[in-house]
């Protein structure tokens, strides 16, 4: 009993001691919080409008929500690849989804090419967030995210997956959260975790269909389930959800055939839809030349020198000799194209326009409460990445000042 009395008095005198904290150096530093970046393709912020979005309106309400613009070319690699280094495509060399380099004669880099999305020499021109940490000694896990399947500038990440479309959504949140698990040598610091729901719909069903607001439903149910997943393991952690871009409608009666204007014999490319990259033939620059860079209606094209200098694309050798931009929503084909479904939706337009924006969304404490932030280039969330993790920002084309008002210090 006395014993029990004397460790009462020790313990209560012990928190009188706790209301006058020791001095800091005498306390390990608070362990660093887990930074999770959401990537859900194709999601537009007005979306969250469509009154199906209770999970991500909650974390923008009681956290930050904003507008990022896309680099150019407003597509999937380029923008992924963007936002983990800080850099345009131009610098860091993903410039398109489909592309070549002149110093890698012979094959072609595609997104849906496990090799080539493997191999570090077409990524190494940038270096990811996860690269940085990794060297800095943080467990990373950017799972799913273009480029983390690379050993770029001979660095892996601790975790990875090869990407598997098919991978159910509730899986990838699962996998998420089995690796919070692990032990803390193991547990990693940085992750990712990537959904295509959104951005499929969008192109087969357009951004106003029923289709799109299901998918867009479906995955705010996942970023419910991982942020439950985090409370039920009392986890805090810092979460941030961007998209790459947003989603234009597109119209039967908004193409243009682009061998109406240049016989096919003249010209190949390898991207088509929202821009085109036109590579003349041996011998028939001149033409194609005369043929593309005059005026046209809904259309814009130029030799990559002279891309309008907003863009900021045009200098890297994997720029494509001639890129032709129509006004947002139409699309560059050819008759000879004929796909087994016929595309409502598409992004890779001017990244000015507002059906390309693409959504920010953060939460957790490091962010304040209840700030919406003016729209900013989405380079600027790799300095913020850097900041949450405490890690150096490698030189890049970001600014924390576009982020600076949402984070708590
Ligand atoms: P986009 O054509 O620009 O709309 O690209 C979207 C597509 O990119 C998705 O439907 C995925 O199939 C594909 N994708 C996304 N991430 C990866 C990845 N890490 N590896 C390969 N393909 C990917
Ligand atoms: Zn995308
Ligand atoms: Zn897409």
């Amino acid at each position: 009993m006395l014993r029990r009395l004397v460790l009462a008095i020790a313990f209560l005198s012990l928190a009188a001691c706790a209301t006058t904290p020791p001095p800091s150096v005498d306390r390990p530093p608070p362990a660093p919080l887990p930074v999770i970046l959401v990537s859900i393709d194709g999601f537009r912020p007005d979306y969250l409008d469509r009154g199906v979005t209770p999970h991500l309106s909650r974390l923008a309400a009681e956290g930050v929500r904003g507008v990022i613009r896309p680099a150019f070319p407003s597509k999937t690699f380029p923008n992924h690849y963007t936002l983990v280094t800080g850099l345009r495509p131009d610098r860091h060399g993903i410039v398109e989804n489909t592309f070549e380099d002149p110093e890698i004669p012979g094959e072609t880099f595609r997104m849906s090419n496990r090799k080539a999305v493997g191999d570090r020499k077409w990524w190494d021109q940038g270096a990811p967030i996860w690269v940085t940490a990794e060297r800095a000694g943080v467990v990373t896990a950017p799972v799913y995210w273009p480029g983390s399947e690379a050993e770029i500038r001979g660095v892996r990440p601790t975790h990875w997956r090869a990407f598997q479309m098919s991978r159910p959504n509730d899986a990838r949140v699962d996998d998420l959260l089995a690796l919070l698990d692990l032990p803390p040598a193991r547990r990693p610091r940085f992750l990712t975790l990537y959904f295509d729901t959104v951005d499929t719909a969008g192109h087969r069903f357009g951004p106003a269909a029923p289709e799109t607001v299901a998918a867009v439903a479906e995955i705010d149910t996942q970023v419910g389930r991982l942020a439950a997943g985090l409370k039920a393991r009392g986890l805090a952690a810092n979460l941030v959800v961007v998209s790459d871009h947003g989603m234009a409608p597109l119209a039967e009666d908004r193409r243009i055939f682009m061998d109406d204007i240049l016989p096919r014999s003249a010209w190949r490319t390898l991207a088509a839809g929202a821009f085109m990259t036109i590579y003349p033939a041996e011998g028939r620059t001149a033409e194609v030349e005369a043929a593309l860079l005059k005026p046209h209606t809904h259309m814009a094209c130029w030799r990559k020198a002279e891309i309008p200098a907003r863009f900021r694309y045009g200098r890297n050798p994997r720029v494509a000799p001639i890129f032709c931009l129509p006004e947002t929503g139409w699309s560059l084909t050819t008759r000879d194209y004929r796909p087994s479904w016929s595309e409502r939706g598409n992004h890779g337009f001017d990244p000015e326009s507002p059906e390309m924006a693409a959504v920010f969304v953060a939460g957790g404490p490091a962010f304040r409460r209840g700030v919406v932030l003016p729209a900013f280039d989405n380079v600027s969330v790799y300095p913020l990445l850097a900041r949450l993790l405490g890690v150096t920002p490698e030189p890049n084309e970001g600014d924390i000042r576009d982020v600076a008002a949402a984070l708590t210090r």
